[in-house]
């Protein structure tokens, strides 16, 4: 019977956006093994291809000039629907592909061996190909070594993620969040594109680890970050900074639109029934600072906003306020 995985379209692109590599700059460890496969294989273009809705994405491709093609053109897309490695030895006498874009024009492929990057849970997230312009064969010892360094890419992909999760609430760590925070920074200085930065920190959490034990105060920083995950935004990007203090990296959002969101955080924590006998309940604080001239370094922007949360613990906890853009106090 098939693999109904091979055919599970949004189960398939749910397994590659955990990776969070699409649109990631070149990085040398993918570099390295698709320099690699074309140095054994012996080959003038490799890819490290990821198969999106509507396009494939190299996340390297030495001999190639493009980053991207639409998916209706990728040879990749084949190999995906597949467990095994997929060859063509001669693209222009292959129905499949003998009209395909990529063949009759640049860049040329005449053949094609291509192993997909199949995850541990299943999924085909797309494939490592070694690529030639003229026809030729591939022996099956090149294909066994395709067939390792596919494992590789994969287990790289892994690393990455496991590296950039806090382990207790899912989170980004710390550095992988304030990496993110220097991202936004860039597009700020580059584009003058408007993000805001939110601080939660729980309130009176030692109570709650005095109270009821380290294990329930765990629990608590679970279910805060869980109930955060579901009302954040998309493209919100969500960091434990330490401890119970958590922080929300808002791109496009000024403001008062990530001061009416924190509200909403701020209502949906103190209304949470936390699974404990008796259910537990805790309330948290934000702080809310826009990125601005005088906030583009990570340490000056997180200063501004954790005034503010400053200010909203003193003010009397369960509340929100704002740092002002200029600087200044906050409310
Ligand atoms: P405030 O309202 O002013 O924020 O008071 P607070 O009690 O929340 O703040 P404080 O910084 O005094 O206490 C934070 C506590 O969080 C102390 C520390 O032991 C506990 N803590 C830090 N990390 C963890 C963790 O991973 N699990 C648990 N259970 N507790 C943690
Ligand atoms: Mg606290
Ligand atoms: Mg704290």
């Amino acid at each position: 019977m098939r693999d109904a995985r091979l055919t599970d379209e949004p189960a398939r692109m749910a397994a590659l956006e955990r990776y969070q590599v699409l649109d990631t700059p070149a990085e040398p460890a993918f570099d390295r093994i698709t320099q690699l496969v074309r140095a054994i294989l012996g080959v003038p273009i490799c890819a490290v291809s990821l198969i999106d809705n509507d396009r494939q994405w190299f996340k390297s491709h030495p001999g190639l000039d493009v980053s991207e093609t639409p998916r209706g053109v990728a040879f990749c897309d084949h190999t995906i629907r597949d467990r095994i490695p997929m060859i063509v030895n001669d693209a222009s006498a292959d129905l499949r592909f003998s009209a395909n874009p990529l063949v009759t024009g640049d860049p040329n492929i005449r053949s094609y061996a291509g192993v997909p990057l199949s995850t541990a849970d299943g999924y085909n997230i797309g494939s490592l190909c070694a690529i030639d312009t003229v026809p030729r064969m591939f022996d099956p010892a090149q294909i066994a070594i395709l067939e390792n360094l596919g494992g590789l890419v994969v287990e790289q992909l892994e690393l990455r993620r496991i590296a950039d999760r806090d382990h207790l609430s899912g989170a980004l760590t710390r550095r992988a969040f304030l990496a993110e925070i220097d991202k936004q920074i860039s597009l700020f200085q580059r584009h003058q594109r408007p993000a805001s930065l939110l601080l939660l920190d729980i309130d009176h959490f030692k109570q709650v680890n005095d109270t009821h034990g380290h294990p329930a105060g765990d629990v608590v920083i679970r279910a805060v970050a869980e109930r955060c995950r579901q009302l954040k935004r998309p493209s919100d990007m969500f960091g434990r900074l330490g401890g119970e203090e958590f922080a929300l990296l808002m791109p496009e959002a000024g403001a008062q639109e990530a001061g009416a969101a924190a509200q909403r955080f701020c209502d949906a924590i103190a209304a949470l029934d936390i699974p404990h006998a008796p259910p537990l309940r805790v309330t948290a604080s934000f702080g809310i600072a826009d990125i601005g001239p005088d906030r583009t370094s990570s340490g000056a922007w997180l200063a501004a906003a954790d005034a503010a949360l400053y200010a909203a613990k003193h003010g009397g906890r369960n509340r929100v306020a704002i740092a002002k853009s200029d600087g200044a106090q906050p409310d």
